[in-house]
């Protein structure tokens, strides 16, 4: 990959970022103000649970923008984490912070296992 692509990748991942770290919004619908009224209450819980859930989105995601900036700065970016084959640019384009090839990550979407830490194995792998 050309310099000047990882240059417009870098810049759409740091916007990217910044976008998401800017979470406020998320934060405010988790400060629950106390209500007298039930349903209210529940409904409270309802948005923070959904915000909950779009800040582990944003988390997650923001774990694999940074992951991409670091690839950037080695120069590996653009390349599969898994077999090393370049990820297509139109993937690129799409999803910046792939880490993975189109083929590499439909493998870890059906093995998610293959793909985490070599830890601990939750279950007995099948032959
Ligand atoms: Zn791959």
């Amino acid at each position: 990959m050309k310099t000047i692509e990882f240059e417009h990748f870098r810049k759409m991942l740091t916007v990217k970022q910044a976008e998401l770290s800017d979470g406020r919004s998320n934060r405010d619908a988790i400060a629950i103000e106390t209500t007298a009224d039930e349903l209210d209450r529940i409904q409270q819980a309802q948005e923070r649970d959904f915000a909950m859930g779009a800040i582990d989105r944003d988390s997650l995601r923001l774990r694999e923008i940074r992951s991409a900036l670091e690839r950037i700065n080695d120069g590996t970016f653009g390349m599969c984490l898994n077999c090393e084959e370049e990820i297509a640019a139109k993937r690129l384009a799409a999803v910046p912070w792939a880490a993975l090839c189109i083929v590499c990550q439909e493998v870890a979407e059906r093995a998610p296992s293959d793909f985490e830490d070599q830890g601990e194995q939750q279950l007995p792998r099948a032959a």
